[in-house]
């Protein structure tokens, strides 16, 4: 069973989203048994990001003790199966999750987790075996990835890579160059920034479900395949595609 965490330094760069899309592919698209933990306790977002409203009972209440970690576990359309986080304002002492998490059986388990160097995302570092870094192209979320990245090093756990999302192309962002060379760290998949995101979400599903032939669906894909060491070939464009993707190009000339 390999276990995942999403971490960043800086909030709102994309780990719920990676997280989500992440798991989704590797349940529907290689056929993986996986586990989704929403370990930003108290927040719930990757329910939000599912259309997920069972609340009965969650993560909490599995790290509490009033019930195992599989009765906080639901199994959605997709296949995948999903830890939600609850809603409730409750102070709850995360240490042992990693214990929890041990307990479970699955190829792959991906852990969203907090933003940051707070408790809950050090302890969702510390349950998982290995760290994929989330981040966008700007000085301040990269040198806050930095310092998440030194702390996975010092907790001597395996980094992945990282996830470079929200890429424009713009000429201020920084380059796949200069973003490794600040954090030693390679960068495995480059996600655009992409407006169908925040329709799916508005849709409450993934967006490799909910526009499974679109760029950043690929894109999402293809990051799943690298983890797995699956290949994913990317669909040859239709006729239709092709000529709508060429209107597309000569209206914005
Ligand atoms: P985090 O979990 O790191 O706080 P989220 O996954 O919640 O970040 O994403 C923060 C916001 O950014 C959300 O509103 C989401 O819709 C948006 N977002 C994330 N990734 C992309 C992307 N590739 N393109 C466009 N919007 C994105
Ligand atoms: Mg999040």
């Amino acid at each position: 069973m390999r276990t995942i965490a999403i971490v960043s330094g800086k909030g709102g760069v994309g780990k719920t989203t990676i997280a989500v899309n992440l798991c989704a592919s590797l349940s529907k698209v290689f056929n993986k048994n996986s586990i989704l933990i929403d370990a930003n306790l108290n927040k719930a977002d990757a329910s939000l990001q599912l259309g997920f409203t069972d609340y009965s009972l969650a993560l909490n209440d599995a790290i509490k003790g009033s019930c195992n970690i599989f009765e906080s576990m639901y199994t959605l359309p997709t296949g995948m199966k999903f830890i939600p986080s609850s809603l409730r304002d409750e102070k709850i002492n995360i240490k042992n999750l990693k214990g929890k998490i041990r307990k479970l059986n699955a190829d792959y388990v991906i852990i969203d987790s907090a933003s940051g160097m707070g408790k809950e995302a050090m302890f969702a570092m510390n349950a998982a075996d290995e760290i994929l870094i989330v981040t966008t192209p700007d000085i301040p979320a990269v040198k806050d990835a930095l310092r998440v990245i030194t702390l996975a090093k010092n907790l001597r756990k395996n980094i992945i890579g990282i996830a470079l999302n929200k890429v424009t192309g713009e000429k201020y962002e920084l380059s796949v160059k200069e973003i490794e060379m600040m954090c030693d760290v390679q960068v495995i998949q480059i996600i655009p920034e992409d407006v169908k995101i925040n329709e799916s979400i508005a849709k409450e599903m993934p967006v490799i479900l909910y526009n499974p032939n679109c760029d950043i669906s690929f894109e999402m894909k293809k990051l799943a395949a690298k983890i797995s060491g699956e290949t994913f070939v990317q669909p040859k464009l239709s006729f239709f595609q092709r000529v709508f993707k060429i209107d597309l190009f000569l209206t914005l000339l």
